[in-house]
């Protein structure tokens, strides 16, 4: 916006030199580690050694579990946790113009979304658990006379925090409030291609009061810092969102040395189900926002489009013309106006391009869209597939940009989310319990809730993320068993 400024070399100047190397600790920029300079340099994506990989996280790991033994974990009350939360929102809200600036840079989002869905979001969450930090109770058990037991809710203790690219604010804030309201610390990595908003985060750390050594922010690729955290003896849990194929990784990694708990967030490939009692014109609006919404790139994106005979001809010619209007307002992000921005990087434009491509080489109709938009930037045109079958790729993988196919429904290794339209609310839930899904929308799409959760069957993932469900995955049941 024209009253905003926004001193971009800085950003820029932080993001590279830390995209690698670089360490905040409790909000202070420290050093980039002179050895891991040296082992990664600038742009190198190289897999690093394990050793190299443990010397890269080495001068972090003593002062995590010092800051959780010593100042956090079990020392601090629910309430001074929440207290620090608390303040936490009320400084990005403070910052609310810069943060939604960074986000768009970011990923390229636009402007107004990143303001009301991303950072707005952000703030909402780390209210929501800064509620919950002084509410985490067990119970008491009834064993028998003269006996008593009870259960206490103890945090893990180091929380490796894993994100990707596309929700960046949204999903660090998802991971660090409830882990940090139930009393972990927590070493949180970005996705190695948006770095920004965390970085700005970090800054606030200490303002908003937590302990040096309680909330960390670390950048750098994958296969080392990511991989560095999976592995890491230090590190009790991991908490990872993004790909099911990472996902993997992680977990073999997590197995293979101390056995960390882990979560998982990960890929979908969700249905949207359109009856023919369907109120179409609801119906059109929320598929569109449902499967375009951030030009696509939304785990539970409802990507395969199934319509109901009597109603197909009608839903395909008014949800055509959406596509369309979508790609009239495709644009600059920051301008107002524009609706749909550019895809995140050079490597997911290509990889939308392929599946595209791919679609069409298998018999697939591009109904509308199916071309870049413009001649430059990472512009994708909202995509509808008509003639798609199950068999094809894209009906299979996640293409994770603006393209669909409208075709039958369960079908799929993934189990995060379902759409359902239908006047008919017995119908409605009748399948809605018989999707594989954790997730099913009726009559809507896509509507987050912070109070209730999130997260995927099958090969989306196990745990959940939100609501008080998610409290039960940063805490550790103790049983104390009492002879009175
Ligand atoms: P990605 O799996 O490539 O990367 C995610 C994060 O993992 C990044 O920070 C990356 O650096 C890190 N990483 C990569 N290799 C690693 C390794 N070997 N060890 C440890 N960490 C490693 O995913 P992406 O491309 O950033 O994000 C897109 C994916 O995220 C999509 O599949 C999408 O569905 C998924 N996603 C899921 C949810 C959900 O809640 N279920 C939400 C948003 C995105």
């Amino acid at each position: 916006p024209d009253n905003f400024t926004y001193n971009f070399d800085t950003a820029v100047y932080k993001g590279a030199v830390t995209i690698n190397t670089g360490l905040f600790i409790g909000g202070e920029w420290v050093d980039p580690i002179e050895e891991s300079v040296t082992l990664l340099p600038e742009k190198s994506s190289r897999r690093l050694r394990v050793e190299e990989r443990l010397m890269l996280i080495e001068p972090f790991k003593l002062r995590k579990r010092h800051a959780y033994k010593t100042t956090w974990g079990l020392k601090t009350t629910g309430r001074e946790r929440g207290k620090a939360l608390a303040k936490l929102a009320y400084l990005i809200e403070q910052n609310l113009d810069e943060f939604t600036a960074l986000e768009s840079l970011n990923v390229g989002k636009v402007y107004a979304n990143a303001k009301h869905v991303d950072v707005t979001g952000t703030v909402t969450a780390l209210r929501y658990y800064a509620g919950w930090a002084d509410k985490i109770h067990g119970k008491t058990i009834e064993t028998g006379e003269n006996k008593l037991a009870y259960t206490r809710h103890e945090p893990y203790g180091v929380v490796g925090s894993i994100i990707p690219w596309n929700f960046p604010l949204n999903m660090l804030a998802w991971k660090i409030a409830p882990a940090m309201a139930c009393g972990n610390t927590v070493v949180l990595k970005p996705s190695e291609i948006t770095p920004l908003t965390a970085l700005r985060l970090a800054d606030l750390v200490n303002e908003a009061g937590f302990p040096p050594g309680t909330l960390n922010i670390v950048n750098g690729y994958g296969s080392s810092v990511g991989q560095a955290i999976s592995e890491h003896m230090q590190i009790d849990k991991v908490a990872f969102t993004g790909s099911t194929l990472t996902g993997r990784r992680i977990m073999k990694a997590a197995g293979d040395s101390n056995l960390k708990a882990v979560t998982l967030e990960l890929g979908g490939k969700s249905p949207t189900i359109i009856f023919d009692d369907a109120d179409l014109e609801q119906a059109i609006k929320w598929t569109c926002m449902g499967l375009f919404f951030n030009m696509g790139q939304v785990c539970t994106a409802g990507s395969r489009i199934f319509v109901q005979e009597g109603v197909y001809d009608k839903f395909l010619e008014h949800f055509t013309a959406a596509a369309k209007g979508l790609a009239e307002k495709t644009g600059d992000p920051f301008a107002s106006g524009t609706q749909h921005g550019p895809l995140v990087s050079q490597t997911q434009f290509d990889r939308v391009m392929s599946y595209i491509k791919s679609g069409k080489e298998e018999g697939a109709t591009v109904h509308t869209g199916g071309e870049r938009h413009g001649d430059k930037g990472f512009f994708v045109q909202p995509t509808i597939f008509t003639d798609a079958h199950p068999g094809m790729k894209i009906v299979q993988e996640e293409i994770f940009g603006p393209v669909e196919v409208i075709e039958q429904a369960n079908d799929t290794i993934y189990g995060l989310a379902s759409h359902i339209f239908s006047e008919n609310t017995g119908r409605a839930i009748r399948v809605a319990h018989a999707l594989e899904s954790g997730m099913v929308w009726v009559n809507c799409a896509n509507t987050v809730e912070v109070n209730v959760p999130f997260g995927g069957y099958k090969q989306s993932g196990n745990g959940r993320e939100l609501g008080e469900y998610a409290l039960e995955t940063y805490t550790q049941v103790k049983a104390v068993h009492i002879n009175i």
